[in-house]
């Protein structure tokens, strides 16, 4: 089965291909600076990016999830940070909503995470909860009509820059056998009383994109606040959620090894060694068409993934493989293309490793490697 690209997705993809490659020459400052530039945020706003797969009736472009697998691969390809940022707030938290949200959930929240005013977040992580997502502790309690909620989140992408945040939170005492029951998603306001933004991380790479933790004391918020079934969030919610972000951190991945082994190739060409171009050495051009062959099973992948959801088919464990597979790819293509550079691929200079440090993180977050092996296997060995 070969995943279709129409025009229509192939044009909005090279449309913000060009956007991606003019924020070339601000990507070292926004990096070194550790944030997105506001007006980028509120340019991709204005594009349509932000809200490509919103239904149109909810005021987004409707585009397919195949068109935004390949968007995210287009802005990976120049700027990671920019990529996971889109992904997180196309995927998990405008996805969540428009599967899950109430039509008036969606009219107070979704216009404000596709106008370029910020991105949505999703927080799922805690300290004592990362893979085993399902033993998380943060509580909420019933307060008249409304609830209370008490945590600690870990980890957040877009935290800082999110009006709203989803948070999953426990509702009822943990049954040891059945963790995931009680597990609801609410929607709670960025400037909500009781919610404290704690420092960013420092991170290996993905400099510009926001990662922090979240703190939430008496947090209160209103019955409106529940984002889909009431202790049945873990699965309809974060689960489902996932899935569908997985796809996203796939094309990302394998963006991020596009626009390395791109730059690597350029870099071949006119490295001279021996009275030759390096590109001449049989070694230089094995290396580079092996990694290019394994980008192109990883989007093929990833838009079979993407297709697959477009369709209303399963593709869990789809999403998995494209996750798996991308992600570890894109670790041995960032090296063959710091590899191919020499000393200059190792320098901060060289944007390629920028690309190697970003890479490394695509296989830890929405789901591990050992996590998404996990996936594949359950599914492969049902009875
Ligand atoms: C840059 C970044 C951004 C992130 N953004 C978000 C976000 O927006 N929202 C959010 O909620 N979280 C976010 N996360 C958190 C991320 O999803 C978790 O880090 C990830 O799920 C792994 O959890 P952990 O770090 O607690 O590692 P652990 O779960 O402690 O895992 C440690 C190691 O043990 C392995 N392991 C665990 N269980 C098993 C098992 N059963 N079998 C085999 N191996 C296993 C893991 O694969 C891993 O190698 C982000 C993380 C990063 C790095």
């Amino acid at each position: 089965m070969l995943p279709a690209v129409g025009a229509d997705e192939r044009a909005l993809a090279e449309a913000v291909r060009d956007f991606a490659r003019g924020l070339e020459p601000r990507i070292d400052s926004a990096e070194a600076e550790g944030r997105l530039p506001a007006d980028v945020i509120r340019e991709l706003g204005r594009l349509g990016v932000l809200g490509m797969t919103v239904p149109e009736a909810d005021g987004g472009l409707g585009a397919s999830g195949v068109a935004f697998a390949l968007v995210l691969e287009e802005l990976a390809a120049v700027w990671g940070s920019l990529a996971v940022a889109v992904s997180v707030n196309g995927g998990i938290a405008e996805g969540s909503l428009v599967r899950r949200g109430s039509a008036e959930q969606k009219r107070e929240w979704l216009p404000r995470l596709m106008d370029g005013s910020g991105l949505g977040a999703f927080a799922l992580t805690e300290p004592g909860s990362g893979s085993d997502a399902a033993r998380l502790r943060s509580t909420a309690a019933r307060d008249g009509d409304g609830w209370v909620l008490n945590g600690r989140k870990m980890f957040v992408t877009n935290l800082r820059y999110a009006p709203v945040v989803i948070v999953l939170a426990r509702v009822g005492p943990l049954d040891e056998e059945r963790p995931h029951e009680g597990i609801t998603a609410f929607l709670v306001p960025a400037d909500a009383g009781g919610v404290t933004i704690a420092a960013a991380e420092r991170k290996m790479g993905l400099h510009a994109s926001d990662t922090s933790a979240l703190v939430l004391e008496d947090v209160r918020v209103g019955a409106a606040a529940v984002l889909g079934p009431l202790g049945k969030g873990f699965g309809a919610v974060a689960m489902a959620g996932l899935d569908g972000g997985r796809i996203g951190i796939a094309a990302q991945a394998v963006g991020i090894a596009r626009g390395a082994l791109e730059r690597a190739g350029a870099y071949a060409l006119q490295r001279r060694q021996f009275g030759r171009p390096i590109a001449d050495f049989q070694m230089v051009r094995f290396a580079l068409a092996r990694a290019r062959a394994e980008v192109d099973a990883a989007r093929l992948l990833t838009l079979r993934a993407a297709w697959l959801r477009d369709a209303g088919r399963p593709f869990t464990r789809e999403a998995s493989e494209a996750k798996l597979f991308a992600t570890e790819m894109a670790q041995r293509a960032a090296r063959t293309a710091v590899q191919t550079m020499g000393g200059y691929g190792y320098m901060r200079e060289s944007a390629v490793e920028r690309f190697a440090r970003d890479a490394r993180a695509t296989t830890i977050y929405e789901g591990t490697s050992e996590v998404q092996r996990l996936v594949i296997a359950r599914q492969l060995l049902a009875a």
